[in-house]
């Protein structure tokens, strides 16, 4: 959708443009070639990511579906089977990635309202190798997941399935595309959520306001294979430090996340209140509105939000997704329930 001065962008927490000090920061960016590991921004970039999380290491790739299929392909072998929940981005949205470049089979698990498989669907979603079966290459587990409403998954339970896979010898994968809204959700750092994973993903371009970019972390000897597997995958980059130094100011926007999660919240109030809508509390920037009661179609309620000038997204037949961001203030939060409320008045 093109969008007009006027719109307010719910569709996804990806819309942000980059801040004045962002470009300013691009332009004056000192640079090197990346792939000889000559640019100075990007190594500091992955420096203070990894920092971020608690990890050994890290490495900047340009989007967050290539940091988590090169974590598939770094941690699995073909024909291996790869363990994760039914509604997760890996498995729902990036295009059956996992078994054309990495020939992985996939096993789900719904973990329903939960997020997070429980340590005994992990122990059941396990395979052994033996002389019929392949064996399971990778559990990967999603904190905030998306689909389910940007919920905030705590540590404790990441760790509880983490810890029966790991037990098996099954690394785990945490795509931890928003990570960072589940940390200030929940009121912990980061690296408390990832402690008990062996890699994570997480989003530079979404909540942070980056331009461009994803990190995908883990130990020295993780890190090292992902960069072999990222120019693999067509993703290694020369002077990258034009793309890494918005990067690096996009992580000192992890606190101002809480300002995206009072914005959802009050969006989620003001569209609960609509008659025949129900959007529950969220954890975090993601609302998910229901409209079935009022008989609108989520994608009637998007086409019309889109006239009205609110941007949105379908999610499934009854359900619409509005994500608030760094672009989005209280504002224009009231300004889009008053449109949504006009949209829903004249669809019932
Ligand atoms: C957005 C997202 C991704 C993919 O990130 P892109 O940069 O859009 O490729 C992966 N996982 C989750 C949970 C996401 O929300």
């Amino acid at each position: 959708m093109e969008t007009d001065e006027d719109t307010i962008d719910l569709r996804s927490d990806t819309v942000t443009t980059p801040s004045e000090a962002m470009r300013e920061a691009a332009r004056d960016a000192e640079v090197g070639d990346d792939v000889y590991r000559d640019d100075p921004t990007v190594n500091e970039l992955e420096r203070r990511a990894a920092d971020a999380v608690g990890t050994e290491a890290a490495l900047y790739v340009p989007s967050g579906t290539m940091a988590n299929q090169i974590a598939v392909h770094v941690h699995t072998e073909p024909g291996q089977e790869l363990l994760l929940e039914r509604e997760s981005h890996v498995y729902r949205w990036e295009l059956a990635g996992a078994a054309k470049l990495s020939g992985t089979q996939t096993r789900t698990i719904d973990a329903g309202e939960r997020c997070v498989p429980t340590p005994e669907a992990v122990h059941e979603g396990l395979v052994e190798e033996d002389l019929h079966r392949p064996g399971t290459g990778l559990l990967s587990l999603e904190n905030t997941h998306n689909y389910r409403g940007g919920t905030a998954i705590p540590a404790d339970r990441i760790a509880a399935a983490a810890e029966v896979a790991r037990d098996a010898g099954v690394p785990v994968h945490l795509d931890g595309a928003r990570v960072f809204n589940a940390a200030v959700a929940l009121g912990v750092d980061a690296s408390e959520i990832v402690a008990p994973v062996d890699t994570v993903t997480f989003c530079l371009s979404k909540g942070l306001g980056a331009p461009v970019g994803s990190i995908v972390a883990g130990d020295e000897a993780f890190v090292d294979e992902a960069r072999r597997v990222r120019k693999l995958f067509g993703g290694g980059m020369r002077q990258a430090g034009m793309i890494a130094a918005p990067g690096l100011l996009a992580l000192e926007n992890i606190d101002r996340l809480a300002d995206d999660h009072a914005n959802a919240e009050r969006l989620a109030a003001g569209l609960d209140a609509l008659d025949g809508v129900s959007a529950p509390e969220p954890d975090t920037n993601i609302v998910v509105a229901r409209t079935e009661d009022a008989g609108i179609a989520a994608a009637d309620l998007v086409t019309a939000c889109k006239d009205a000038g609110v941007g949105c997204v379908e999610f499934d037949e009854y359900t619409t997704r509005f994500t608030t961001h760094i672009d989005v203030d209280r504002d224009d939060v009231d300004a889009a329930i008053d449109r949504i409320g006009d949209v829903v008045a004249e669809l019932a």
